[in-house]
């Protein structure tokens, strides 16, 4: 006889990679190639396993509610007032912050399909009606289509550029013709969370929206290109620091531990290492891309660590032939993709591994 809060017991799951334990069983495998997740294969920089080991490090300490430290190295790095930029545990609490300061029941909110699934998700949360463009059939983003649900005037507008899962991203003229089609009113968050893969073709999100008079939230994280994805941190750069204050006062307090503070701290204390790996990684995108192309699969041109497949044939069960020979990647589920595969781009070895396998699923 519990009362459930009716759109939080409605919530879709969301589509988490596939158990590590489970994989190893399925596949009898203990070497897994885990290309769901878009890690990072190479680690992360020897000054966070430092930092992470030392003696300064007080986990018996509450961490700062604030991470003024980190907040006062990104104001740094991004040039912008650090009284603007709210941290969050990973990017996806920002968006579930983001979505608990703007939102009340039946507010309207714009996003894409396929989408990374919180974007919808928290919204969903707090009772908003969620509207979603699809992608256009040559995988590129809908521009008229967009500008339109944009210029409706919703509370919110989530887009991901470069865009998960499937892969390209925004270019300078295209982002400013969606910040155009803004209304008073409307909250514009750019995720750009991929964006350090992103080539010198892509804009600077950050930069467009700073040069806009609109309303807007960028989002990045520490989780992809600096490999943190399990210290959990992710940060909001607001338009100004009365939206970052009721953005942060969304987030729960302590939510940023002191391992994850300190390990952000030394990961941009060590530019060179995050720098490094996107060169080799990119390398490693174009090489899968060309092999997995020639094999006659079409991909969406990626500007992220992961590739967009279309399987011609339902994604889940290649996903389970990949997981019976110990690779896992994530099978897209939203209605209308369910032949897209998104792949990271891993380790040399674990790629080889992934193209070996679908080449022989490709001659099946
Ligand atoms: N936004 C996008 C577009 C993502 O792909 C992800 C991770 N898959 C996130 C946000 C969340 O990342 P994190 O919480 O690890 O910062």
């Amino acid at each position: 006889g519990l009362a459930f809060n009716p759109n939080v017991a409605a919530l879709p799951p969301y589509n988490a990679g596939m158990n590590i334990a489970v994989a190893r069983s399925i596949s009898g495998r203990d070497d897994i190639a885990r290309l769901a997740s878009n890690e990072n294969p190479d680690g992360c920089s020897p000054a966070v396993l430092a930092v992470l080991a030392s003696p300064s490090l007080e986990p018996w300490r509450y961490a700062d509610p604030a991470c003024a430290a980190l907040r006062a190295a990104l104001g740094q790095k991004l040039s912008v007032e650090p009284g603007t930029i709210v941290v969050g545990n990973g990017s996806e609490e920002l968006i579930a912050a983001v979505s608990r300061a703007m939102l009340v029941p039946g507010a309207s909110v714009a996003t894409v399909v396929p989408s990374f699934g919180l974007h919808e998700i928290e919204p969903l949360a707090q009772g908003a009606v969620v509207t979603k463009v699809a992608m256009t059939y040559d995988l590129g983003f809908d521009l008229a289509a967009l500008e339109e649900v944009i210029a409706s005037g919703p509370r919110v507008v989530f887009l991901s550029s470069p865009w998960n899962p499937v892969g390209p991203a925004l270019d300078r003229g295209s982002l400013q013709r969606l910040i155009a089609a803004v209304r008073p009113g409307t909250l514009f968050v750019l995720d750009e969370a991929y964006f350090e893969f992103a080539d010198h073709s892509c804009p600077d999100g950050l930069e467009v929206l700073r040069a806009s008079e609109i309303p807007f939230v960028v989002l990045r994280t520490f989780s992809k290109a600096y490999g943190l994805a399990g210290l959990r941190v992710g940060y909001a750069i607001c338009s100004n620091a009365a939206l970052a204050r009721v953005v942060a006062a969304a987030k729960t307090p302590f939510n940023v531990n002191v391992a994850a503070q300190a390990a952000a701290i030394a990961a941009l204390g060590d530019e060179a290492w995050m720098l490094a790996s996107v060169a080799r990684l990119r390398g490693e995108r174009a090489r899968v891309g060309a092999v997995l192309e020639g094999l006659g699969f079409q991909i969406a041109p990626s500007q992220t660590n992961f590739l967009f497949l279309d399987c011609d044939g339902d994604s889940a069960t290649v996903a389970s032939a990949l997981l019976r020979e110990g690779i896992i990647v994530k099978a897209w589920r939203e209605k209308g993709y369910e032949n897209y595969l998104r792949i990271t781009i891993g380790a040399p070895a674990d790629n080889d591994r992934l193209i070996g396998a679908l080449a022989r699923i490709a001659r099946r």
